[in-house]
């Protein structure tokens, strides 16, 4: 239960990592204080709301998923933490309809997506708790009154027992340096690789010499997933008009890093064409650089020697998926081993009057 006494502990980074490490330790009885740079939580495993104006000047609302499209579940206690979540209706299993041209087939595992949109999991983990959005934490001081947070040169909370960094590592190493310089460091060398994402409406494309699929996997060109986002599950499709996102494989997204948008759109668009088989109707486009998108799944399990870093002394911690071993997972499995470690280093009250979903 939490007290007024509680410790509090802050958690910098909303996305799948802050959130589950929130969840656990305000379960556990710590007084948790979220912050997170952007607008709403969720992180990578986001939903990108806006409105686009037809020829016509008819406004008409779209939403994309242009980071993480779905994840998989492949130790047990993930997919023991993932049937819970789809019992209580924040994930829904993604069986889309694979285009004839893909490469592969629809395989096992499972692919899982939250609806209605990709940050509800992170909503539901955080709800009641409390989140400051829209603040980026540019530097942690510490003293004998306990922790510091800073943004733009100004202090925005302090008195903080513990501080956890749930960022990726390039971002997380400016943060860590003053207090853990060996994590700084290998959070800097951490390698992440870069993903461009391409968001577009067209006029619908299935009809009965084209059969309609949800998702391609092409095995050659620009574009490594096709995805049909208004055909994924909880998502609420328009008539005649399809939404797409696109994202390009790394090597090609690693190559037009520093590209201009509008080349990186018009190329993305062309393959997209070539992978529906004919020029759409474009009604809107736009694409998205994610500069750190993903962790190599060999590099996360070669780098990290551990799965969360854990200072008990001046208590700082660390996670994300690139300490987790990738993915979603790998964000969940760090986070969980870190709100492991911090319980088992402090003596806080624990109580269960939050639903936990590990
Ligand atoms: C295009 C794309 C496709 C992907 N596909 C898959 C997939 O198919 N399967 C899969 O499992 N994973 C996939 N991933 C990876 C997956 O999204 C991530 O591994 C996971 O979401 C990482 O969670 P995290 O909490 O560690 O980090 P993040 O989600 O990055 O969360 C970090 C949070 O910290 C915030 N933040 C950063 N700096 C600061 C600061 N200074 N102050 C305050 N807040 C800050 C950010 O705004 C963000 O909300 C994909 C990612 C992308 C981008």
């Amino acid at each position: 239960m939490r007290t007024n006494s509680a410790p509090r502990i802050a958690i910098i980074g909303a996305g799948m990592a802050g959130a589950s490490c929130a969840q656990l330790l305000a379960s556990a009885g710590w007084a948790v204080q979220v912050f997170d740079k952007s607008r709403g939580v969720g992180g990578r495993m986001s939903t990108r709301r806006l409105d686009w104006t037809d020829a016509s000047g008819s406004a008409h609302p779209a939403s994309f998923d242009h980071g993480a499209p779905c994840f998989s579940a492949h130790s047990a206690d993930f997919a023991s933490f993932v049937a819970q979540a789809a019992g209580d209706g924040l994930l829904t299993r993604w069986s889309p309809r694979m285009a004839p041209s893909s490469y592969l087939p629809l395989g096992s595992p499972d692919l899982w997506t939250p609806t209605p949109d990709m940050p509800a999991l992170c909503r539901s983990l955080l709800a009641g708790l409390p989140v400051r959005t829209g603040c980026a934490i540019e530097a942690l001081r510490r003293d004998e009154s306990g922790w510091r947070l800073e943004s733009g040169g100004t202090t925005v909370d302090q008195g903080f027992a513990a501080v956890v960094v749930a960022i990726p590592p390039a971002q997380a190493a400016a943060l860590l340096q003053d207090h853990q310089a060996a994590w700084a460091q290998q959070a800097q060398a951490q390698k992440m690789l870069p993903g461009w994402a391409l968001m577009a409406v067209t006029d619908e494309i299935a009809s009965a010499e084209a059969p309609a699929w949800d998702l391609a996997w092409p095995s050659s060109g620009p574009l490594a997933w096709v995805i049909r986002d208004d055909a994924k599950p909880g998502r609420k499709p328009q008539p005649g008009l399809t939404h797409w996102v696109a994202h390009a494989t790394v090597d090609w997204s690693q190559t037009h890093l520093e590209a201009p948008a509008a080349e990186v759109e018009a190329a993305l668009k062309q393959a997209l064409a070539q992978q529906l088989g004919r020029q759409p109707h474009w009604h809107y486009s736009t694409v998205h650089r994610w500069r750190y998108a993903s962790v190599p799944r060999a590099a996360a399990s070669s780098i990290s020697t551990t799965t969360h870093r854990w200072d008990a002394a001046i208590g700082l911690g660390a996670c994300g998926d690139a300490l987790g071993g990738a993915g979603v997972e790998g964000a969940w499995a760090s986070a969980r081993a870190l709100a492991a470690a911090i319980n088992a280093s402090s003596k806080t009250p624990l109580s269960h009057d939050r639903p936990a979903h590990a």
